[in-house]
């Protein structure tokens, strides 16, 4: 069942277009990752979701029910923003206990539902610590305690962990995606973060410029990026400007031709019908996809003689740049597969067909 709706739904602050023309469904239970660049409308996004801003144009709807103009305070819904807005003069048990006091909730139900809370983020022990006396990650924690005490249908987060470390971030990312998964709450959280975004979401809104640029699991939208601003921002990626030939050959830069599998019903099919022959296009090979060979292995048109430029290697995997004639690639690969690999080593690259994707060039 899809509870939230949002149907041409348009933001402009005087000439600019930070939301353009948005149609989205937010399904039941999942967390949905608003994701994309500096700028391209996530938060404002996010903001007419949560009721702070109102569209220029369009509709948002809520379990069935207009909630375009329904002031914040009334849509019942839990938030959580990058400064997480705690009190600080305020011990955890009494920020947790904070929204249930507005709603005037009878005291000993809200000391039960505290103690519930506490005991779901795992600082039952802290209860009464000054919030200003806990550690980053667990302020993050209260935060999102307080932001579903009132049992809110929908969560709304806007980039809730960029002021944690790396690690800890990551901590936190499993953490609230088992949190959320465990109450089946439905979620929406910013982030720019490509990676963020992978771990933790069922479903991916890639945005660019105001747009939506695609919408799909994550796993689809990297193995199948619709354009060329999607493959680059997901994931690392080998992206070459090149020639469809037809038949499923391509020329690469330097003239070289290799032969990709046209991808059945992908969405960019018209990139590769007949008409599009000696268009210019982009194909997009991921990392782990290049196969890397011993230079004296058998030739073939998909192996691509080349010299090793730069390893990075971190101890359980490698990744290799190998330079070939007219362009370079990053290859993925373990210690275990590539023994041996050095430096100035000349080897093969190869591009299986069925893992070349051909794409549509970024608009200029
Ligand atoms: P970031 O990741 O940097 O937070 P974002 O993707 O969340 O960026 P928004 O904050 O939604 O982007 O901003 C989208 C565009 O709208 C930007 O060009 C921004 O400058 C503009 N914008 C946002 N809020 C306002 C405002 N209140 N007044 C004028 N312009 C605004």
């Amino acid at each position: 069942m899809t509870h939230l709706n949002l149907q041409a739904v348009t933001r402009r602050f005087g000439a600019v277009h930070a939301v353009d023309d948005v149609d989205l469904s937010v399904p039941d239970g999942k967390l949905v990752c608003f994701l994309g660049p500096s700028g391209c409308g996530k938060t404002t996004l996010l903001r007419m979701i949560a009721g702070l801003e109102t569209p220029t144009e369009g509709s948002i709807h809520f379990a069935g029910r207009d909630i375009t103009r329904l002031p914040a305070n009334r849509r019942d819904f839990g938030m959580v923003f990058q400064s997480l807005a705690l009190f600080p003069h305020m011990t955890v048990a009494q920020n947790v206990a904070y929204p249930l006091k507005l709603r005037k909730v009878a005291k000993a139900r809200q000391t039960r539902r505290v103690a519930e809370l506490l005991e779901l983020i795992q600082l039952p022990h802290m209860a009464n610590r000054p919030v200003t006396q806990l550690s980053g990650g667990q302020r993050q924690r209260v935060a999102i305690a307080r932001a579903i005490a009132s049992e809110p249908q929908l969560l709304l987060l806007d980039e809730p962990l960029s002021a944690l470390d790396a690690k800890l971030r990551e901590a936190m990312q499993v953490e609230i995606r088992l949190l959320q998964q465990r109450l089946g709450i439905t979620t929406i959280m910013v982030t720019h973060d490509q990676r963020e975004a992978m771990t933790m979401a069922d479903e991916i809104v890639v945005m660019e410029k105001g747009r939506i640029a695609q919408v799909g699991k994550p796993l689809d939208i990297y193995r199948d990026p619709v354009s060329e601003f999607v493959a680059d921002f997901i994931g690392l990626g080998n992206i070459l400007p090149v020639r469809y030939d037809g038949a499923g050959v391509v020329s690469l830069p330097g003239g070289r031709r290799i032969a990709v599998t046209p991808n059945p019903g992908a969405p960019l099919a018209d990139a590769r019908q007949p008409g599009a022959a000696g268009d210019a296009i982009r194909l997009l090979i991921r990392p782990e996809d290049i196969c890397v060979k011993a230079a004296t292995e058998a030739p073939n048109p998909n192996r691509l003689p080349g010299t090793v430029t730069f390893i990075r290697d971190v101890g359980a995997s490698l990744e290799a740049t190998i330079d070939c004639v007219g362009f370079t690639l990053t290859a993925a690969t373990t210690p275990r597969e590539t023994p041996g690999l050095a430096l100035g080593m000349p080897v093969l690259a190869e591009l299986p067909p069925h893992a070349c994707k051909l794409i549509a060039a970024r608009a200029a």
